[in-house]
């Protein structure tokens, strides 16, 4: 990325390791406003930046370098990637953390998203949610978000139905990893894929990880640890 930062934030490091990016996290701000939430972006005392911020209007922030390391997606993890902020472009979307996402906003994602996947070689299965490297901690972008629509675009992935594994160890080859109870990886799942489903695991849930499984198997070294 060689273009200016609109709006720098101090709020950054070095990539640790010599890992190649390979996620793209999405966020919701859960603030008030994109001001509110620039001024939080780049306040020292708070230690949380992204590398791009886009406002309800679609408008594109970019507050850190993408070859620097934002901080942005915390303790997680997702497939073998243990140091996300080290492995991830991180993207902030303004939203209260309830309201829908408008439409100049998702056309200026699904922008920025076609770039970054291009430029960085990535394939749609790298865009993920905060909610899926941290499940039980995490709930952003949320169930107000449109993955089905993102990956009609090919700027992520959607499930279909296929005949059913085990939902734990499907949703796990897919990417989720993360060292945590079944229940938050069902609730995790569901915020993407399901928005709206409650109760245990049921036959539809078991049925699309099982596709997302087959089709986008994560690359795992030390599947568990
Ligand atoms: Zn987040």
């Amino acid at each position: 990325m060689t273009a200016p930062l609109t709006h720098p934030s101090p709020n950054f490091g070095d990539r640790r390791g010599d890992a190649p990016i390979s996620l793209v996290v999405l966020h919701y701000t859960a603030m008030s406003s994109a001001q509110v939430s620039l001024a939080r972006l780049c306040d020292p005392a708070a230690e949380v930046s992204a590398h791009y911020l886009i406002g309800e209007e679609g408008d594109l922030c970019s507050l850190v370098a993408e070859e620097a390391r934002a901080w942005h997606a915390g303790a997680g993890r997702w497939g073998d990637v243990t140091d996300v902020n080290s492995a991830s472009i991180g993207i902030e979307l303004q939203n209260d953390g309830a309201s829908p996402y408008p439409e100049a906003q998702m056309a200026a994602l699904e922008g920025l998203l076609g770039d970054l996947l291009a430029r960085h070689g990535l394939p749609p299965e790298a865009v993920i949610a905060h909610s899926d490297l941290a499940p039980g901690r995490k709930s952003d972008p949320g169930p107000r978000f449109d993955w089905r629509r993102l990956a009609q675009r090919g700027r992520a992935v959607w499930p279909t139905a296929r005949a059913q594994g085990d939902f734990l160890s499907d949703a796990r080859a897919f990417g989720y990893t993360a060292d945590v109870e079944p229940e938050a990886i069902l609730t995790a799942f569901r915020h993407r894929f399901r928005p709206g489903a409650t109760g245990p695991v049921s036959p539809e849930d078991a049925a699309l990880a099982a596709d997302l499984a087959a089709r986008f198997p994560v690359d795992v070294s030390a599947p568990g640890a």
